[in-house]
């Protein structure tokens, strides 16, 4: 029965493949790709075959964060949890935040999961998966700052971390000018601690590691955004998007990624 299924799914792949390449859409031969078998899914290819490659920016913990020379935190294990599903090893991309759209549409890595949050502007770009967890947008401010709530932001200096949602949605709200964008969500709360800008804003679990690791540092009681966090998959890989989306539904469901997220977050 299984076998027959995926004599089926093989069958049917190479079809789609010659049909492909007739139409002079295909690149490279079939004996290239990676196939695999999901739980109950089709089969899908990998950039490299037998591994799940994954683009982040490790300076988001406890999403992402390094501990020695390794990639640690809630998404790791994520995807450590989704590739043992899909049979594969995982390998994980440190790369600026601004380049893990570009590396997934390019083909570069297969997926990118970064505590991303799901825009209709990113989905334009590439395919997200289901939510596997909610991010806030935060205000950090210093101590005995006259910021007090998000209402006194007009005219203030506001660091952010580029081209993530908090970056766009200051730069909407406040202005292109009163806005500096940093490559990592570090600097910003540097520029912070050095009265280069009022505030940061950022996500609210980096933004309780960043407040816990430097004095003086608060977070303003008022959430500015609430948003849902969601791996991202090439436009052009469909079949990988729904495994590693049915791969995170089952891991949702059975409780495991709820014991990821229970095990790093931590409340103010
Ligand atoms: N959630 C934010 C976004 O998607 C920040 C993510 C990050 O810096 N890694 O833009």
């Amino acid at each position: 029965m299984k076998l027959k299924k995926l004599a089926a799914i093989a069958m049917s792949t190479m079809i789609l493949a010659a049909s492909l390449m007739g139409c002079g859409g295909g690149s490279g031969s079939s004996e290239q790709s990676t196939t695999a078998e999901t739980t109950d899914a089709a089969a899908f290819t990998t950039v490299k075959e037998g591994v799940l490659t994954m683009a982040t920016n490790a300076y988001f913990p406890p999403y992402e964060y390094y501990e020695g020379q390794d990639i640690v935190g809630i998404d790791a294990e994520i995807a450590k949890a989704v590739a043992d599903k899909l049979g594969l090893e995982l390998q994980i991309e440190d790369m600026e935040f601004n380049s893990i759209i570009g590396s997934v549409q390019t083909g570069k890595v297969d997926m990118g999961l970064a505590g991303m949050t799901v825009t209709d502007e990113r989905k334009e770009s590439v395919n997200f998966t289901e939510s596997y967890a909610t991010g806030i947008q935060s205000i950090i401010v210093k101590e005995g700052s006259d910021i007090q709530t998000v209402d006194d932001l007009d005219g203030k200096k506001i660091g952010v971390q580029l081209s993530t949602t908090g970056d766009i949605y200051a730069v909407d709200d406040y202005g292109a000018e009163n806005v500096e964008e940093y490559n990592k969500g570090a600097d910003a709360v540097q520029a912070l601690i050095t009265d280069k800008v009022d505030c940061v804003i950022i996500d609210n679990q980096p933004a309780i590691s960043f407040v816990a690791a430097n004095e003086g540092l608060k977070i303003l009681d008022t959430e500015y955004v609430t948003e849902d966090y969601a791996a991202c998959l090439s436009k052009d890989n469909e079949a990988l998007l729904e495994a590693v989306d049915g791969a995170i539904k089952e891991l949702k469901e059975d409780g495991t990624i709820q014991g990821i997220l229970d095990k790093y977050i931590v409340s103010e």
